[in-house]
């Protein structure tokens, strides 16, 4: 099915589809490698490159190239900030989703290591990509793309029979206007869908140097329960795949129309 191009002014952020964890993190890693997989399942945001991009890449794509388990872009770098790190899952995670160790506490040459090799270029290119949409045509704004599986994992704390809508939508209290949180709701709501915003998950990205100072740059999160479109115990895409990409970004496009 054919889907449009985003306009230029907006920024796909996809911070945790990637599976790859390089060899010299590999042994920093506590689990086994079954364990290691299995995490890996739970954990990475799969396909959603492909879920809200498609495969054109008509949008501008911030892609992570590392697992989040190596580092996790979304979080604060500092720890001070970052209100998952009390959980020891703040850049750097110590421990699993099931909050059983990961890895021990990384020396701080280790630490600054790994954000000069993968969060901070991430984080680089971003502003790149935000400055060039707010150059050439005075607003930016970011979809910041996710995924979560239909029952929480240990580490989110929320009760496992909780039962989680088909799509959250996160806001941020300075970037993201009701009106656009609205129009995204409403877009996602068609087809009986069930949408909810900051639940199960709450705020999207900004980059730093806009954070809550450059009105130009808007910012809403989609988070899709994998369900939509995921086998979740081998993490393999479903039939109705290609269906739930184009879905996807068609109610994006959609959004991104509304006045
Ligand atoms: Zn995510």
């Amino acid at each position: 099915m054919k889907t449009e191009a985003y306009p230029p002014w907006v920024v796909l952020h996809i911070p945790h589809d990637s599976v790859f964890i390089p060899e010299d993190v590999r042994s920093s890693f506590l689990l086994p490698d079954l364990e290691l997989e299995a995490e890996l399942r739970r954990m990475t945001d799969h396909f959603t490159q492909a879920l809200f991009a498609g495969r054109r890449g008509s949008a501008a794509v911030i892609r992570a190239p590392v697992s989040r388990l190596v580092v996790d872009v979304e979080r604060f770098a500092d720890d001070a900030g970052e209100p998952m790190a009390a959980r020891g899952m703040g850049v750097l995670y110590e421990v699993t989703s099931h909050l059983t160790p990961l890895r021990d506490r990384a020396p701080p040459a280790e630490r600054e290591a790994l954000l000069n090799a993968w969060y901070h270029p991430h984080h680089d290119a971003l502003e790149a990509a935000v400055a060039a949409a707010v150059d050439g045509y005075g607003q930016c704004l970011v979809i910041d793309c996710h995924s979560f599986p239909c029952i929480a994992l240990p580490y989110e704390r929320a009760h496992p029979a909780t039962a989680r809508p088909d799509i959250c939508i996160g806001a941020d209290d300075f970037h993201t206007s009701e009106a656009l949180a609205e129009a995204f709701v409403t877009a996602f709501s068609q087809d009986g869908r069930t949408v909810r915003v900051n639940d199960p998950f709450s705020g999207a990205i900004v980059p730093r140097s806009r954070y809550r100072r450059d009105p130009r740059v808007a910012a809403v999160m989609v988070e899709v329960n994998r369900g939509l479109y995921l086998n979740e115990v081998d993490a393999s895409p479903l039939p109705c795949f290609d269906e739930a990409a184009a879905w996807i970004q068609r109610c994006c496009q959609s959004a991104l129309r509304s006045p």
